[in-house]
């Protein structure tokens, strides 16, 4: 499951490695976006070890949202056009044999690229 993760602590604080240790569940970083002193991390986190973690990150003092759906598609709007195929760094899209686009959901690291590659404004980020 995706979980994002706000940091805005002391700049020698090391707040993922804490709470790695304290709750011995193998944490993946998807994506960081960090500096000395806050920032924003996306994880990968077993589904039944998402509370615990997520406790243990707001007793670190982080902010924590976990992701339901990563990237939102109004199927509306989507025609289909495949731009967003290959600018995905992490291969969420793919053509279908039919050439409509399906996504992978669950792969998405909130990256933002797609979002403005895509000529019908179809795709969003979930936020909190
Ligand atoms: S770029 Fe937009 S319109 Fe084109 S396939 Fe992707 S989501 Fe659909
Ligand atoms: S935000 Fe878009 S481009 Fe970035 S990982 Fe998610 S689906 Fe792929």
């Amino acid at each position: 499951m995706k979980m994002v993760v706000r940091i805005s602590s002391a700049v020698h604080n090391p707040v993922l490695a804490k709470v790695i240790l304290s709750t011995g569940v193998a944490i993946n970083v998807d994506r960081a976006d960090l500096d000395a002193t806050s920032g924003e991390i996306v994880l990968e986190v077993p589904a039944d070890s998402c509370a615990r973690v997520a406790r243990a990150f707001e007793r670190e003092g982080a902010s924590v949202s976990v992701l339901e759906h990563p990237i939102i598609r109004d199927d509306d709007e989507c025609v289909h056009c495949g731009a967003c195929i290959g600018i995905c760094p992490v291969s969420v899209f793919s053509y279908e044999p039919d050439w409509s686009v399906a996504m992978d959901e669950s792969k998405c690291i909130q990256c933002g690229t797609c979002i403005t590659a895509c000529p019908h404004g179809a795709l969003r980020i979930e936020s909190e």
